[in-house]
């Protein structure tokens, strides 16, 4: 059993996405087409934000709300040491110093203690200026969003949302997306909603940061001449294609994948709570559940219980093996920064087969395996 299993949802969604690409190649409308406009509006309208610009990936999705808010050398910005390395790296591309900060050990989201403890020590230090917070939706489940806006508002940051895991999720009806100044997401296929390929976007309510994605994306262009470069921009957008493709996809994610992903997540958590820590969702919020992640108590139970799940043919993963500090990218920078819980959390999670279309016999047949490793299947 494969931890995502992508070829059930095309066998679902064959024909309508078969036609969406047949329309592209019928169009030749490979750059910025009708599709991509559509798609964008049917994002911003589900997401609740006044824009949405899509962009390449993930990555470029972050760089660009990074530069729009003119994020630069010498500024200091605010990451989880708990996360996928693009949240920190696309900082680090820019001359920014990411500032390493602990996670709950719970939902393994950023701590709002330790980010207020990072921004004083930053503070004190004086060299960096503290500039932007990236938080990041770690497995679909939203930050504590309250929390960390009062410490942004105190320091005069702003919030970037790294939503790449997180779209689809929300607080009380408040979608994902839209809790920072302005959001990400990425569409790699194995992501909430993804497409076949590349492909990413940008979510703000905010009419400057939109306008500055909207050039930067194409080389930094001006609104009015197409030759006249106001800035220095690159190049990403989203493909045509990818953008026809995510159109009956987002169509499937909001009409049954949300709400199925949710009862596996369910299932799995009522088989599974007695036998290993189930994923925390706090009172009010909803997960998408881009990855369903149970923690044991050391990394020697979780190395015996992933090669015992392997030879019952379960797939599963490690997200994320090693903190972001301690990672080569980032010698030159390491802070003094301790972040016990992303440490602990890297020896101890380990992420289950989990997408919308697993069937009930699935679910039970893992919990079952996992019930029976712990009852009779490793050794201390
Ligand atoms: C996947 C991911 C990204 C990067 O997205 P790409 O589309 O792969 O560039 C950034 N942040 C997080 C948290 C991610 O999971």
């Amino acid at each position: 059993m494969k931890i995502k299993d992508l070829h059930r949802q095309y066998a679902h969604l064959k024909y309508e996405i078969d036609s969406a690409i047949s329309s592209v190649l019928d169009e030749q409308n490979f750059i910025q087409g009708s599709q991509v406009t559509l798609l964008e509006q049917q994002l911003a309208d589900y997401v609740g934000t006044a824009f949405c610009d899509t962009c390449a990936n993930g990555t470029d999705a972050l760089m660009l709300a990074l530069m729009a808010c003119g994020v630069q050398r010498g500024d200091a910005v605010f990451v989880p040491d708990f996360t996928f390395v693009a949240t920190a790296s696309s900082a680090y591309i820019l001359g920014a110093t990411p500032v390493f900060v602990d996670i709950y050990s719970d939902t393994y989201n950023m701590s709002s203690e330790s980010l207020e403890k990072a921004i004083e020590d930053t503070l004190s230090a004086g060299k960096l200026t503290p500039k932007a917070i990236i938080t990041v939706d770690l497995f679909g489940l939203p930050c504590d969003y309250a929390k960390i806006t009062t410490i942004a508002k105190k320091y005069h940051l702003k919030i970037i949302e790294d939503g790449a895991q997180g779209f689809g999720g929300a607080i009380g009806t408040k979608k994902a997306c839209s809790f920072g100044d302005i959001a990400t997401t990425s569409f790699f296929p194995v992501k909430p909603l993804g497409c076949y390929g590349d492909g990413g976007a940008v979510f703000t309510n905010d009419e400057h940061l939109h306008d500055m994605c909207v050039s930067l994306r194409v080389q930094g262009r001006s609104k009015s001449d197409k030759y006249e470069n106001i800035i220095c921009g690159f190049n990403s957008r989203l493909d045509t294609i990818q953008a026809a493709i995510l159109i009956p996809k987002l169509k499937a994610f909001k009409e049954k994948e949300l709400d199925a992903i949710n009862s596996i997540a369910t299932k799995y958590s009522v088989f599974l709570k007695d036998t290993v820590h189930i994923p925390v969702v706090p009172e009010g919020y909803a997960s998408s559940w881009s990855q369903y992640t149970i923690k044991v108590n050391n990394a020697e139970i979780r190395r015996q219980l992933i090669a015992y799940l392997y030879a019952k043919d379960i797939q599963t993963a490690v997200y994320y093996p090693r903190v972001l500090h301690e990672q080569g990218a980032f010698t030159a920078i390491q802070t003094a920064s301790e972040c016990p819980n992303a440490i602990n959390a890297t020896k101890e999670v380990l992420s289950l087969p989990i997408h919308p279309y697993m069937t009930d016999e699935e679910v039970f047949c893992v919990s079952e395996a996992i019930r029976s490793f712990f009852a009779e299947g490793y050794s201390e």
